[in-house]
């Protein structure tokens, strides 16, 4: 052995998904691979991550020094609303799964993905990254928040037991090219790129969900890919990041509304209906943390990336996921 580190290889769960494609991009076209890395993007297709024994057959064919675990089951307000226990069952599963096999054979380093709405319901605000045990999440959606909040207990205690060092991230609202589009199931920003392009094609109004007052940071799919790449290098704590834009960057529904409204050219009606829930009203999070990291890290402009996804969704209508 010439004592040089062998470098290493990196096994990107979900690798089919918004954040999968997007760190396939920061890897591949904005050179964020190094030399001699060899980076392994699986979806479904590859392994049921629920089921045990194929999840074990994947740290088998690959042998991933690194992993970045993204799978899993991910929805909107609404769908969470309608599938809480299996949101909480397949999300565990994957989540023990993958952990394990990673403890199992051997892998450096894990980074999985936690998101800012598996926080308490009642808190205080600004959340960060020491208060996701402190309470209850929002009743809606339970079961994933309590799939995510063990991803951040296996950590903790595979660093006691073994002295692994196993972290996640904590994001807001994501969104991006290779989203998922589809009406009910999407995230509201790309539900709604897909409405409003509907509704511009068809000459009909296009239908919002509940008021539009509540409040999200949104963060582009590829700034997100950037700094997961970055925490995969760079980060050595246990203890999660939440990778979020600032607390004056969080805008309301409706503002996030008239960004895509005006990204298509839509001049039709808009309908806010109120029958429809809002959710949480707001789950703002500080990203001190990152900014002391990072203090220069420079996000995408709200309006550009919305632009470019709803170009991207125009322009790939034809096989994006809706
Ligand atoms: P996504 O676009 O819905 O992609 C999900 C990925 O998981 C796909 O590659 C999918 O594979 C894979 N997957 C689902 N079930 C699986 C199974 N049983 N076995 C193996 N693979 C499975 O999700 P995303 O938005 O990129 O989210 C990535 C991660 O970030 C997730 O952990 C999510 O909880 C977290 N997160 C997302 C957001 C957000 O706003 N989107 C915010 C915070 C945190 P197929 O393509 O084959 O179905
Ligand atoms: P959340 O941010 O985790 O609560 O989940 P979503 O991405 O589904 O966003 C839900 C918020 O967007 C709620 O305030 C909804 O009332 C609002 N919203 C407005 N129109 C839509 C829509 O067409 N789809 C979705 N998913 N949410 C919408």
């Amino acid at each position: 052995m010439d004592g040089k580190k062998k470098p290493m290889r990196v096994l990107v769960t979900g690798g089919s998904g918004l954040v999968g494609k997007a760190i396939e991009r920061v890897v591949k076209q904005e050179g964020g691979a190094k030399e001699g890395e060899e980076w392994i993007f699986i979806s479904s297709k590859d392994a049921d991550l629920t089921n045990e024994a194929e999840t074990r057959a994947i740290f088998e064919k690959y042998q991933p020094t690194h992993v970045i675990h993204l799978a899993a089951m991910v929805g909107s307000l609404f769908m969470h609303m309608k599938q809480n226990l299996d949101f909480w069952r397949k999300n565990m599963a994957m989540n023990i799964n993958v952990l394990h096999m990673a403890h199992e054979f051997d892998v450096e380093k894990v980074v999985s993905s936690l998101s800012t709405c598996i926080f308490p319901d009642k808190t205080t605000y600004p959340i960060d990254e020491t208060m996701i045990h402190d309470g209850p999440p929002h009743e809606s959606n339970s079961g994933y928040s309590y799939a995510k909040r063990i991803i951040d207990l296996y950590n903790r205690t595979c660093f006691q037991q073994y002295g692994r060092r196993y972290t996640a991230i904590i994001s807001t609202n994501i969104f991006g090219p290779y989203d998922n589009f589809h009406l009910e199931h999407g995230h509201v920003l790309s539900a709604l790129i897909h409405k409003t392009y509907k509704a511009k094609r068809d000459g009909t109004a296009l239908q919002v969900w509940g008021s539009g007052r509540g409040l999200r940071q949104f963060i582009f799919s590829l700034d997100v890919a950037r700094l997961f790449v970055w925490v995969l290098r760079e980060y050595e704590e246990i203890e999660p990041i939440i990778l979020s834009v600032g607390e004056e960057d969080e805008i309301t529904i409706k503002n996030a509304v008239n960004a895509i409204v005006e990204a298509f050219g839509f001049t039709g009606p808009v309908i806010y209906d109120t029958s429809k829930s809002d959710g949480q009203l707001k789950k703002t999070a500080s990203n001190a943390k990152l900014r002391r990291y990072l203090p220069n890290f420079t996000f995408t402009p709200f309006h550009t990336a919305v632009k470019e996804t709803c170009d991207w969704f125009a322009d790939n209508y034809n096989i994006a996921r809706r």
